[in-house]
C-alpha cells in the first residue's frame, strides 16, 4: 500500500510511523527500520555509510527555544520581497512550503506562518554540538552542511553493534544533547544512505543492507538519483524511463543519445547501486561560502563590490573560527537574466592564491579582481564569495616579505573577531560592507 507525506507518494514499503524508527520492510511486518530481510545483508568488507540529516534544522531550533512556536508553521529565511526560505517546519511543509522557495510564494501558500530571520550564530553553535556527537560514533565524519553529514560506521560495528543499533544510538544522543530530531539513513554507499534518510524523514531511521539495494532503488523515481535534475529527468522520460529500475535495465549506449555518453554510463551505474565514493573527512574538498540576493538587482559597481567585501569578511571569520584557511577563492554571480521560472544565469569564477589564507582582505581582493575581470553587462541578482581548497591552520612557510603583513593582518583579524563575537555581525565591517542584506544563506558545503 502506498502512502504519502506532504503530498509526495512514497514507495509501498515505507511505513510512516512518525516519531519512531521507520519500518521499511515490504514483505515483513515490523522489522524496525530495515528495508528487506533483517540484518543478514552486512558482510565483511562491505562499507556501511550513515547519512544523518537534522529535521527542518533552523525551524526546529526556533521551535525548541520558543515554545509558543511549537505546533505552528515556522518559516526561516529572508523576509524581504526577494528573500528565499532557508528552512520550513513540518507544519509549514504541509502547505507546500519548501526550502529555496521564494518567501513571497511561501507567504501566499501559508499566510499564517511565523516568518523569522533566524539566528545563524545560534545555528552554528548547535551545529558544532551535533558534529561533536557525530564523532562519538565514528571519527570518519564528512559534513555536507551545518545539519547534515556522512559518517562511515564500517569499523564502528565491532564496538557499537550492528548498523541499526548505531543509528538508534546516534539519534538518541542527538535528541538527549540538543532536544532536536535527526533522521538517519544507512546503506553500503553514500547515495543510498542519503536517499534512505530522506525517505525516513521526519524523525526516522532507515537501513538498506547491501543485498537489498536493488530492491530499494528500483521502484523509486529516477529523480532520486544523484545528478538527475529536471533537465535530465525530462530527457530520461523521453527515453521512456521514469523509475530507477527502468534505468538500471537499459544499456548505457541506448541512453547516450538522450543524456550524453558520460552521463548515461554514470546514471546506469548509480541505478545499479554502484557508488564507490568514500566518506572524506579531510577538509580539502570543503568550502566556506557566503552569498546573498540583493533587494533590487544591483546595477552599480559599488553595490556589488560592497557585497563582495562583506561576504569575504564573513567567510574569513568562519575560516578563523574553524582554524582553517582556504587556497581557492570563488566568486559566484547570479545575473538578472531569467532562464525559466525561478532560474537565472549563473557565473562562477575561481582563482588559486599563492598561499592559503583566512584573511578577509586577501579573499575580497581576489574576489574583486575576479569581478573586475569578468564583470557582466547585466545587473546582478545575487553575489556569493567562497573559499575552497581548505587546509588546517598551521601557516605554511611564508615568504619573508609576506610575513610582516600577514602578522599585522592576523592581529587586526583577532581584534575584529573579538568585537564581532561580543557585539554581533552588524557592529563592524570594512566600509559599508557587512551591512548588506545577506540573508541566511550561509553555507559550508562540499564540491562548490
Ligand atoms: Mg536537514
Amino acid at each position: 500500500m502506498g502512502a504519502s507525506v506532504g503530498g509526495q507518494p512514497q514507495p509501498p514499503w515505507v511505513s510512516l510511523a512518525t516519531g519512531a524508527d521507520h519500518t521499511c520492510a515490504a514483505e515483513l511486518s515490523r522489522v524496525e527500520g530495515v528495508a528487506g530481510h533483517g540484518l543478514t545483508g552486512y558482510r565483511r568488507g562491505v562499507p556501511v555509510i550513515l547519512h544523518a540529516d537534522m529535521d527542518a534544522f533552523y525551524a526546529s531550533v526556533e521551535q525548541r527555544d520558543r515554545p509558543e512556536l511549537r505546533g505552528r508553521a515556522v518559516i526561516v529565511g529572508g523576509t524581504s520581497s526577494r528573500g528565499v526560505v532557508t528552512a520550513a517546519s513540518y507544519e509549514a511543509r504541509r502547505f507546500g512550503v519548501r526550502s529555496a522557495m521564494p518567501t513571497v510564494q511561501a507567504r501566499a501558500l501559508c499566510p499564517d506562518a511565523v516568518f523569522l530571520h533566524g539566528d545563524m550564530a545560534k545555528y552554528r553553535r548547535v551545529s558544532a554540538e551535533i558534529r561533536r556527537i557525530f564523532t562519538t560514533i565514528s571519527p570518519d565524519v564528512e559534513p555536507l552542511s551545518l545539519d547534515e553529514a556522512f559518517i562511515d560506521i564500517t569499523a564502528s560495528q565491532r564496538l557499537l553493534g550492528p548498523p541499526l543499533a548505531i543509528g538508534r544510538l546516534l539519534r538518541d544522543r542527538v535528541r538527549a544533547a540538543t532536544g532536536l530530531t535527526v533522521s538517519v539513513g544507512i546503506g553500503p554507499g553514500k547515495m543510498v544512505a542519503k536517499i534512505a534518510s530522506d525517505l525516513a524523514k521526519p524523525d526516522g531511521l532507515l537501513e538498506v543492507p547491501a543485498d537489498r539495494v536493488a530492491a530499494f532503488l528500483h521502484p523509486l523515481p529516477a529523480w532520486r538519483l544523484w545528478g538527475v535534475g529536471p533537465v535530465t529527468e525530462a530527457a530520461l522520460a523521453r527515453a521512456g524511463i521514469t523509475t530507477i529500475g527502468q534505468l538500471a535495465a537499459r544499456p548505457a549506449a541506448e541512453l547516450a543519445p538522450f543524456v550524453g555518453g558520460a552521463a548515461a554510463d554514470h546514471l546506469v551505474r548509480l541505478a545499479c547501486g554502484q557508488d564507490a565514493r568514500v566518506v572524506e573527512p579531510d577538509l580539502a574538498a570543503k568550502s566556506y561560502g557566503e552569498e546573498g540576493t540583493f533587494a533590487a538587482d544591483a546595477r552599480h559597481d559599488r553595490r556589488v563590490r560592497e557585497a563582495i567585501i562583506g561576504h569575504a569578511d564573513a567567510v574569513a571569520r568562519r575560516l578563523r573560527h574553524d582554524c582553517v584557511r582556504g587556497r581557492v577563492v570563488v566568486l559566484k554571480l547570479k545575473l538578472a537574466e531569467r532562464l525559466g521560472p525561478g532560474k537565472f544565469r549563473l557565473l562562477t569564477r575561481r582563482v588559486t592564491l599563492p598561499e592559503p589564507t583566512d584573511d578577509g582582505k586577501t579573499i575580497s581582493d581576489a574576489a574583486l579582481r575576479l569581478w573586475e575581470r569578468h564583470r557582466p553587462r547585466l545587473a546582478v541578482r545575487l553575489v556569493g564569495v567562497s573559499a575552497a581548497g581548505i587546509v588546517g591552520d598551521a601557516p605554511e612557510q611564508l615568504g619573508l616579505f609576506a610575513a610582516g603583513a600577514h602578522l599585522r593582518h592576523a592581529a587586526l583579524n583577532r581584534a575584529l573577531d573579538a568585537i564581532v563575537g561580543r557585539f554581533g555581525m552588524q557592529s563592524i565591517g570594512r566600509g559599508d560592507a557587512g551591512r548588506s542584506e545577506k540573508g541566511l544563506t550561509t553555507r559550508l558545503k562540499r564540491g562548490e
